[in-house]
């Protein structure tokens, strides 16, 4: 029975989730040894024996220190799922069942294996957070753990990063990377070798995030606005002189619009391809980036707004030209740019890590891409107590204004039995506009969006409360544990006979994930809970990825209850998944080649770091320059001053190999009119270019060190680096692959400019 129970089970099971019974057997034999552990006097385990962490001895050991630590016993789906990152999975588990407490007993099981962790937070507040909160659980068991923020010196990081495990969030970390990418000294290096990288809410960074490159640029210059072109289009209108496609990434003049773009500067836009790329990108900022949405205006500057969190993207910025026309847009003055010395996606930084693990409420919708671009499969673990939330079906309106009046009326009757309620909307612009139509019927909901992030904590402590209304961005799904009574436990018992936290989406998002996470907020740890999600035919997910078809008639009462509603409104989630997919996938097929070409790239330059590999090449390039220097100036400092000549001539070529391919991944698309696979044709390109990028290296190297004077300072003689660098993400989210749609454009217009 119990084995065809099993089968049963795995059949049913999604393809690639992990099975979990063998875990649960070593927990279930860890209960037996829980009462003699207890009386242990110390902890820490006598001898180091890697095959012992996993064991059940491992497991109750931990468990205790936690208990003790922490004064909490960890359950025994918390211990499950230690066991499967501890085998290299990612976990499933749902908001408030312990998953920091499961990331920690993780890093310290990996960290007495004997391999360093690094484990990735979100933010800078977290990592703080996690590492100060879980101090007395590693301290317990012989190891130390520290964290890194945004304001870490490198002494600091150095520090931190020497620990067992070291909490820091994913800017952070790739950040130190790329820093380190341009160290001259060993002495000034700051991150050790990656061993084990325990990612938290994976999904997001490891899928969500994946294609965000950090960038190390080097010293500001001011950029250029272009306020004239943001003037030009400001005038322009939709379906007149423009239009957009239906997915609302593209943007195309009309045969009108591009008339009127010449008449109005008075040139010929076929004969200056450059001015066509300026008025694009003026259009996509005026017409598909949205002020409230896709950013806000805080401070006098353009900050852009996560799309999966619904806050504030600290750090980031769109690509140069972007970033400029949307300031210019806002008639801001342009923030500074400068040279990209390197950069590096989240994907291929997590990569680097030969053992990756992580955790997240919503892993078995992106079990596809975890296996597919890191090779991870997912572990469903069950809740510790069952889940009793309530989600009905969608509510499906023909008209947003239909829609609007149902959300209004279902918030008023809620909220008037002193059931908490939180409603999660789109974006910062819809949060906005319901708090001021809910006030218009005499209610007092408390607003959580990008825009007063700093209130957060408070917000999210009262919104369990009886009677709370919360109205939040995508800020309050994810990483929030809202409780029922706000922590008081009187109030706690009243608000769970009212049946706890009811949470309405105003419409469901691109990414299930994303409705999955609101969700979660209600019915934490089995609590009670419900949640419904109001859609319309005029949303954004139905028009733009389902627009040729139709909803079923409503009933009477305007509310659409057809079956085929609900099925149309799936297959659009699915297909906008789909879209996000296969953009990633694009993107990774273009990066595969830059990253090959970067670990390649940085093997030879820590030969030259860490060794003789500079001295040795220039001894037998240039043997009679080689040893008149020797004579002169001594061994030591010719090798000194080899190392330091090849390190500057291989980090300058690089930087210019980076700008090389981007140009090339920007105009690749121009060939594809051409039918060549624009794939194929960029490595066709970017393979001989990294050839001689390598004999540009050494043809500098040699050519430096025939000139160089060895008793003068060599930053003087040409070798000058950046005297400051900074750090910023760039997003190119709101159109996925945005050159290639700049392009794409140019082309077309090119094209129609011929005919
Ligand atoms: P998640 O990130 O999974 O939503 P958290 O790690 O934020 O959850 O934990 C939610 C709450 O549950 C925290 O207040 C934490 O202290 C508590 N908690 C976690 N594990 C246990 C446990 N084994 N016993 C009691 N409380 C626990």
């Amino acid at each position: 029975m119990a084995r065809v129970g099993r089968w049963i089970r795995r059949v049913l099971d999604r393809p690639g989730s992990v099975d979990l019974a063998p875990y649960q057997r070593v927990v279930a034999e860890a209960a037996a040894l829980e009462d003699e552990v207890r009386g242990r006097d110390d902890l820490r385990p006598a001898t180091v024996d890697p095959a012992w962490v996993g064991t059940a001895d491992f497991c109750a050991v931990v468990r205790e220190a936690a208990r003790r630590a922490l004064g909490q016993r960890p359950f025994d789906v918390q211990l499950t799922g230690v066991l499967a990152m501890l085998d290299g999975h990612v976990v499933q588990m749902a908001t408030g069942e312990g998953k920091t407490l499961v990331g920690a007993m993780t890093a310290a099981g990996y960290a007495l294996r004997g391999s360093r962790v690094h484990a990735v937070s979100v933010n800078d507040y977290l990592a703080r957070r996690d590492a100060e909160w879980m101090g007395p659980l590693y301290d317990l068991l012989g190891l130390t753990a520290g964290w890194v923020a945004e304001g870490s010196a490198a002494g600091e990081r150095r520090e931190a990063y020497a620990k067992d495990v070291t909490y820091a969030a994913v800017s952070e970390l790739g950040f130190d990377v790329l820093r380190d990418r341009v160290c001259v000294d060993p002495a000034d290096l700051v991150t050790p070798p990656p061993r084990v990288a325990l990612v938290d809410e994976a999904d997001s960074v490891l899928v969500d995030e994946a294609r965000v490159p950090l960038v190390l640029a080097g010293a500001a210059d001011p950029g250029t606005a272009q306020p004239e072109m943001a003037a030009l289009v400001r005038r322009l209108s939709r379906g007149y002189h423009y239009t957009i496609d239906e997915e609302g990434r593209n943007v195309f003049l009309t045969p009108k619009g591009t008339d009127t773009v010449e008449k109005a500067l008075g040139i010929d836009l076929y004969e200056h391809p450059g001015v066509v790329t300026q008025v694009n990108l003026a259009l996509h900022a005026q017409a598909l980036l949205t002020r409230d949405v896709d950013y806000i205006v805080r401070d006098g500057r353009v900050h852009l707004v996560n799309a999966s969190r619904g806050r504030v993207a600290m750090l980031q910025r769109w690509p140069d030209g972007l970033q400029a026309a949307v300031e210019a847009k806002e008639r801001l003055p342009a923030s500074e740019t400068g040279e990209i010395l390197d950069s590096l996606t989240i994907q291929s930084l997590i990569r680097r890590y030969p053992r990756i693990c992580g955790m997240t409420g919503t892993a078995l919708a992106v079990a596809d891409q975890l296996r597919e671009f890191y090779d991870l499969k997912v572990a469903v673990i069950p809740p510790n107590r069952p889940c009793v939330r309530v989600d009905e079906p969608d509510r499906i309106y023909p008209t947003a204004e239909a829609k609007e009046q149902a959300l209004l009326d279902e918030i008023e009757t809620r909220h008037a039995t002193g059931r908490p309620v939180l409603v999660g909307t789109l974006d910062v612009a819809e949060s906005e506009r319901l708090d001021e139509a809910l006030r218009g019927r005499g209610l007092r909901p408390v607003v959580l969006n990008a825009k007063n992030d700093a209130e957060e904590a408070a917000i999210i402590a009262r919104a369990g409360e009886r009677g709370a209304l919360t109205v939040s961005t995508q800020m309050a799904g994810r990483g929030t544990d809202i409780r029922l009574g706000g922590g008081d436990p009187e109030q706690e018992a009243e608000v769970a006979a009212l049946g706890g936290l009811y949470v309405i989406g105003t419409g469901r998002h691109e990414s299930s994930r994303l409705d999955d996470q609101l969700r979660g907020r209600a019915g934490r740890q089995g609590d009670p809970g419900g949640s419904v999600f109001l859609v319309s035919g005029e949303d954004h997910l139905l028009t733009a990825y389902a627009p040729d078809d139709a909803l079923p008639p409503a009933d009477p009462d305007g509310v659409v209850r057809d079956g085929r509603a609900g099925i149309l409104v799936a297959h659009a989630q699915r297909v906008a998944e789909g879209v996000n997919l296969e953009i990633h996938r694009n993107t990774w097929r273009y990066t595969r080649v830059l990253e090959k070409q970067r670990a390649e790239i940085l093997e030879r330059r820590d030969r030259v770091l860490h060794g003789d590999a500079g001295a040795e090449a220039l001894r037998i390039a240039c043997p009679d320059r080689y040893r008149e220097l020797e004579e002169t100036a001594g061994e030591e400092t010719v090798s000194r001053a080899a190392r330091q000549i090849v390190l500057f001539h291989i980090d300058r070529c690089w930087t210019e190999h980076l700008g090389f391919l981007s140009d090339l991944r920007e105009g690749i698309h121009l060939r594809a009119l051409g039918r060549l696979n624009p794939l194929d044709e960029f490595n066709r390109e970017a393979v001989p270019a990294y050839r001689a990028m390598l004999d540009e290296i050494e043809r500098r190297s040699k050519e430096t060190f025939e000139k160089a004077d060895l008793s003068r300072d060599l930053a003087e003689q040409g070798l000058r680096r950046p005297t400051a660098t900074w750090t910023y993400l760039v997003q190119d989210n709101p159109f996925g692959s945005e050159w290639d749609r700049v392009l794409k454009r140019v082309a077309g217009m090119l094209k129609r400019g011929r005919r």
